[in-house]
């Protein structure tokens, strides 16, 4: 795999480390107002890059973003995790990844590691948390803080058992051990990580989802979770997942974010867009469409613009 780009957003330094980026899931599985013939309407840019011809599967990128800045280092997510067990999804379940040769190449040991920022408490976010170590659950990242947001927390602490039964009790293996650690900091809605990296509540997919924003002025970027997960949910904004704790909520969030950003120049990192990942929302007439970075076009919408 290629090395993913730096990105510089004011005093910030960005980079992405990829755990795997394939063709994962069923685009009627993930959206259920998805048809046949949006598919067939949309073919000329989804095939291949978006969506693989032979089996039909969306890819999905599941990835870390690193941030730099004055000699901290954070972690925004961390993804699916090595030796898991307890997963309903079999890509998730005993997975070997390179992901730690990765961050290694990205000049990071685990130790370097200050913040972990969880966007949301999801499996394919959290999994790195720990890693296996004599058949115990320990903190990849021995002297981070692990921010979680306090309405996050809540709502799995609320939910329980029922909450996991779709991903498998990922909370035991990959959150609570932070908390016995003694790693674990719960934060607000809003909360300032550092000059200039702060979080803001997305809710909607969960209750208690942040997005990054980085930077200030017009250097700025957002990372923007699991406000979107492919590029189909520019082109039908109104398209919530299977996976969503409040559809209707992650409709209105997602809708308010592309009025507010569309047209800015600004750049937006959806966690699961393939490479390159970021990139801007563009506004054509009432409809959006995604322009990834370095290329000339949306991927639909503003064809000609
Ligand atoms: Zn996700």
């Amino acid at each position: 795999m290629t090395s993913p780009q730096r990105w510089t957003f004011g005093d910030v330094s960005m980079q992405r480390v990829i755990e795997s980026e394939t063709p994962l899931l069923s685009p009627f599985e993930i959206f259920p107002d998805c048809t046949q013939a949006h598919l067939d309407a949309n073919r000329d840019w989804l095939v291949p890059r978006f969506q693989n011809a032979a089996d039909g599967l969306l890819t999905i990128t599941i990835q870390s973003f690193l941030l730099r800045r004055n000699g901290l280092t954070i972690l925004v997510d961390s993804c699916s995790g090595n030796d898991k067990e307890t997963r309903a999804r079999p890509q998730f379940r005993h997975a070997q990844w390179p992901w730690l040769d990765r961050l290694a190449e990205a000049g990071v040991r685990p130790e370097d590691i200050d913040i972990v920022l969880c966007s949301h408490l999801h499996v394919d976010h959290v999994g790195w948390n720990t890693r296996l170590d004599n058949g115990r659950w320990v903190p990849t990242f021995p002297n981070a803080r692990y921010l979680i947001s306090q309405r996050e927390w809540d709502y799995w602490q609320a939910v329980g058992a029922a909450g996991l039964q779709r991903a498998g009790d990922y909370i035991t293996d990959s959150v609570l051990p932070v908390f016995e650690s003694g790693q674990a900091e719960l934060v607000g809605d809003e909360h300032a990580v550092a000059a200039s990296i702060s979080v803001e509540p997305a809710p909607g997919h969960t209750p208690g989802q942040m997005m990054v924003r980085l930077g200030s002025g017009r250097e700025q970027a957002i990372l923007s979770a699991d406000l979107m997960h492919h590029p189909l949910q520019v082109r039908y904004p109104d398209w919530s997942t299977r996976f969503c704790a409040d559809p209707v909520q992650a409709r209105t969030t997602r809708r308010n974010f592309f009025n507010a950003h569309a047209g800015t120049g600004r750049l937006i990192f959806p966690a699961h867009f393939p490479s390159p990942t970021g990139g801007t929302i563009e506004r054509d007439g009432t409809d959006f469409g995604f322009k990834f970075c370095g290329e000339e076009h949306a991927c639909f919408g503003h064809r000609h613009g």
